[in-house]
């Protein structure tokens, strides 16, 4: 009895491995179709991601259950439209304020390996998931922090992110006094561009946006990846 149900147990591994196997290449896939040039390590990082959240999202839940399906979808991909539009200098520093298990900055941080990334949050155990990702990958460009935004003091960047945080008023209340005056010109991603808060916001963004009194760079992640979830998803980028 126990030797069959040890051979099902095989024959059932042979079956879903090669699924495995395939979804990963899937979800490589999807990142390596819109960006070139990555390295081996940057591909074993991203290809570990799921793993590593897969194992501690059962701990200390950062990610819904229905999203971890769609990882590389829903969290790596829209994280990195920001690197579909900005081109951060080496040394760029940048703030991931309220950063939750790591999105944007941990495949940011992938993403530009020479590049800084001080990931925070407000809920202690979410920074204790982005510390362990960040140790497994060997990422030596992040840090992560618990704290509010507002409590960050004597420390300032280049650029603060922020995906699903707050309304944009607040988000630029908060990262205002965090950004510096202006960039130095080798860690600037073209001529035009100053220390700005770049957000990743979704929906109907009118009403946010004119109560803000802000008036934001839009882009539609939709026309950078036409995937049916970024519908109606966009990236904001505001500048003193
Ligand atoms: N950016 C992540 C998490 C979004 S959930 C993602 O897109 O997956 C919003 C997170 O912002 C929560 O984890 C919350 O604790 C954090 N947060 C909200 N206000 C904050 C503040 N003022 N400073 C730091 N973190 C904050």
């Amino acid at each position: 009895m126990v030797v069959a149900a040890r051979s099902l147990d095989v024959l059932l591994l042979l079956h879903l491995c090669p699924r495995i196997m395939e979804k990963s290449a899937q979800d490589l896939e999807l990142i390596t179709r819109y960006f070139g040039e990555f390295t081996t390590e940057q591909l074993n990082q991203f290809q570990r991601l799921e793993e590593l959240y897969t194992d501690w999202n059962q701990k200390i839940n950062v990610i819904s259950r229905k999203d971890m399906e769609s990882l590389y979808e829903k969290h790596v991909l829209h994280s990195l439209s920001i690197s579909a539009v900005f081109e951060f200098k080496p040394g760029t520093e940048i703030l991931d304020l309220g950063t939750g298990g790591g999105f944007p900055g941990i495949p940011l941080a992938i993403f530009f390996p020479q590049v800084k990334f001080h990931l925070v949050d407000s809920i202690g155990k979410k920074i204790k998931v982005v510390q362990a990702v960040s140790e497994a990958l060997e990422l030596k460009n992040v840090t992560a922090q618990h704290t509010r935004a507002e409590e960050i003091k004597n420390r300032k960047f280049d650029f603060v992110l922020s995906r699903a945080v707050a309304p944009l008023a607040e988000l630029w209340k908060w990262s205002k006094p965090l950004l510096k005056k202006s960039l130095a010109s080798e860690t600037a991603p073209d001529s035009q561009s100053k220390p700005g808060l770049i957000c990743l916001k979704g929906g109907d963004l009118a009403a946010e946006i004119s109560e803000s009194g802000l008036r934001p760079r839009m882009v539609d992640i939709f026309e950078i990846f036409p995937e049916p979830y970024f519908q109606e998803k966009y990236l904001l980028y505001v500048n003193s």
